[in-house]
């Protein structure tokens, strides 16, 4: 080993000394169920809400280039005018991943000299497209509209709102309808990742924003194909000329190879798959299972596929999660920095893939964690 590398191992020691120490593990994942060192367990970490049968894919040569060179297949196109659609917007424009298409699109559009309000719980691609965009950044406290409204009394002559639709660690919706008025009000440019919310909220999975009628009041959309529609890549959604911006700007779409031309059709045959079935199915077991912990005696908040335990120390969310493990639950137990310090938890993520019966088996074991923890 390299002595002048040394001080890596003294960085690693801290993260260890606080719990924050995150390691790999080979996971493999088969329908609802995931093997972790040849245990199978009850996946209920998965972000796949939909749950679509897994089509096959057909892998062809890779395009091995930015799309702006030679790797824009013609998938591409077709895909992005179905993205279009789905959101009511005029444009769509695919990137390799949701946080290449937060980075990109939040640095072409805003640039010094703008204000940016950012909630404090949006997604850490939000807060790393916010600062490498070289605006004044105002941090507004978690979906509070008082808050919003006082620092959008602030003197910067562009302001833009940026916020999630439903967050990705609290399940909660944002206020979108009350910030969609606060922003035309005060002449604000909206801006929506609705990553955990796209295709699985709203009619025909519309997303959060048709969920509030707020379609068209949203000036730019964000989005992951990796989370409801189970494929992969990211993607926006917008007018035209903002559309034409970002081809032009953004350095997470130029200098990067192109989407594998194969995941463009895997997101375009899931797109036409019977979603609506798996949408039922979905919202069908989060009933299910939050009013089997709220019976339980669980505080539970959210009301969508996304239920934080919250569990409190770091140490604690450790345990918990290991001995949901050894019961044969796999729920990653969330720490600092993903959430604030002392407010890590269990977070879990409800698909379609699951079954009434193995909901309950979950619910049987939340009910001995609960006990063993003295949470309920
Ligand atoms: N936005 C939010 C709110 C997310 O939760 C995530 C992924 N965790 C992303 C963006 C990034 O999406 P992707 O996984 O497609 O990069």
């Amino acid at each position: 080993m390299k002595s002048k590398l040394n001080f890596v191992n003294i960085k690693l020691k801290s993260i260890k000394q606080e719990n924050l120490y995150r390691e790999l593990r080979e996971g493999i994942v088969k329908g609802p169920l995931i093997t972790i060192n040849k245990k199978k367990l009850l996946n209920l970490c998965s972000n796949d809400y939909l749950g679509i049968q897994v089509t096959k894919l057909a892998i062809k040569q890779i395009q091995s280039s930015s799309r702006l060179v030679s790797g824009n297949d013609s998938s591409f196109k077709i895909l992005e005018t179905k993205l279009a659609k789905h959101k009511s917007q005029e444009q769509g424009l695919v990137f390799p991943t949701g946080y290449m298409a937060n980075l990109g699109s939040i640095t072409s559009v805003i640039q010094k000299g703008d204000l940016i309000l950012s909630d404090e719980r949006n997604h850490a691609s939000i807060i790393e497209g916010c600062r490498l965009s070289g605006a004044k950044i105002s941090v507004y406290k978690h979906n509070d509209i008082e808050d919003l409204n006082q620092k959008l009394r602030s003197k910067e002559k562009r302001k833009f709102i940026i916020t999630e639709g439903i967050f990705s660690m609290d399940g909660d919706f944002a206020n979108l309808k009350q910030i969609v008025e606060i922003a035309q009000k005060n002449n604000a440019i909206t801006i929506l990742d609705d990553a955990h919310g796209d295709f699985v909220i709203g009619n025909d999975g519309k997303g959060t924003p048709n969920h509030f009628g707020v379609s068209k009041k949203i000036d730019l959309y964000i989005s992951s194909l990796s989370k409801g529609l189970g494929s992969f890549g990211g993607y926006i959604a917008s007018q035209k000329n903002v559309i034409d911006l970002c081809i032009n700007r953004s350095k997470s779409f130029i200098y990067t190879s192109a989407l594998p031309s194969f995941l463009v059709e895997f997101s375009l045959k899931r797109f036409e798959s019977n979603r609506k079935k798996q949408q039922e199915k979905l919202w069908k077991n989060v009933r299910h299972l939050i009013t089997g912990l709220r019976q339980l005696g669980y505080q539970i908040n959210s009301e969508t596929h996304i239920i934080p335990i919250i569990i409190g120390s770091e140490k604690n969310a450790l345990t918990f999660g290991k001995f949901l493990f050894y019961k044969g639950i796999y729920a990653q137990p969330i720490r600092y920095p993903t959430v604030k310090r002392n407010k890590a938890r269990i977070r879990i993520s409800v698909s379609a893939w699951l079954s009434k019966n193995q909901i309950d088996d979950a619910i049987d074991v939340f009910e001995a964690a609960g006990k063993k923890f003295d949470i309920i």
